[in-house]
């Protein structure tokens, strides 16, 4: 019963996220209604419902037939998966009581809902937001302080924001940015020791293995079609989506990588 409300929440929250990475800093208001982006028509309540619209509008437009993209469903489903693990994963956490439980439960989900928006908005523009990183930075930080820790989850953030800037500064900013770090800063806080270096272990073996792919794909693609660009380590796949998806696998299976701290 509450994985399917959980579900259904993460499902009408995910829309509104849609909403939030396409609007933000583009000059539109986060309120007022949705339209088609082609032919400007405003859509109706029943084309609003998350998944379900998509699917009932065969993923068109029903004024002009443009296709919708699909980033629509997928954040939506993404977001009520995450809203359900993420709920699983915490409760270990009731222990401390069901009103503090509650409390830590809605910081993760916001925490999370806010990484998917800047993990959309880093795909689309290669670039990361500092006030949606500066929220959740502050609400790290009271999840830290409300769960609290040894001294490796308190120095888990700051160790990751040094080696995340430390790429940027020799890389001169072309490996990574320094929004990354920032956002490394917050994970690693958010996560602890454990699991917020798992999160990074984990979003360099994905990150890895998908720009040598993307670099594979594309030197085939050049192979087939005589194109003659040069290839380059200059990373056109953006980190931060891969740091978000270490963050939620760390924190949904109680990932602990580096066992060998916990007996420090
Ligand atoms: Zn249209």
């Amino acid at each position: 019963m509450i994985t399917v409300f959980l579900f259904v929440l993460g499902l009408i929250v995910g829309s509104f996220l849609n909403v939030v990475a396409l609007r933000y800093n583009s000059g539109t208001s986060i309120g007022g209604r949705s339209f088609c982006f082609v032919c400007k028509k405003r859509l109706r309540f029943w084309e609003l419902v998350p998944v379900v619209s998509f699917v009932g509008l065969g993923g068109r437009c029903s004024e002009c037939k443009t296709g919708i993209s699909y980033q629509y469903p997928l954040v939506e489903l993404i977001t009520g998966l995450v809203f359900v693990s993420v709920f699983y994963a915490l409760l270990p956490l009731l222990k401390m009581g069901n009103g503090i439980f509650l409390f830590l439960y809605v910081l993760a989900i916001a925490i999370y809902s806010i990484y998917i928006v800047i993990g959309i908005y880093d795909l689309r523009h290669k670039i990361i937001p500092d006030g949606l990183v500066y929220a959740t930075l502050l609400m790290a930080f009271v999840f830290r302080l409300s769960i609290g820790g040894v001294w490796i989850d308190w120095l888990a953030g700051p160790i990751l924001f040094a080696f995340f800037a430390l790429i940027w500064l020799i890389s001169r900013g072309r490996a990574m940015g320094f929004g990354d770090a920032k956002l490394a800063l917050s994970i690693g806080i958010f996560l602890g020791g454990a699991m917020g270096f798992s999160a990074f272990v984990l979003a360099f073996w994905i990150g890895t293995a998908v720009t040598l792919l993307y670099m594979a794909g594309k030197h085939i693609h050049m192979r087939l079609f005589k194109r003659a660009k040069p290839l380059t380590m200059k990373t056109e796949v953006p980190f931060a989506p891969f740091l978000i998806i270490g963050a939620l696998g760390a924190l949904v299976f109680h990932l602990d990588l580096f066992h060998v701290l916990s007996f420090i």
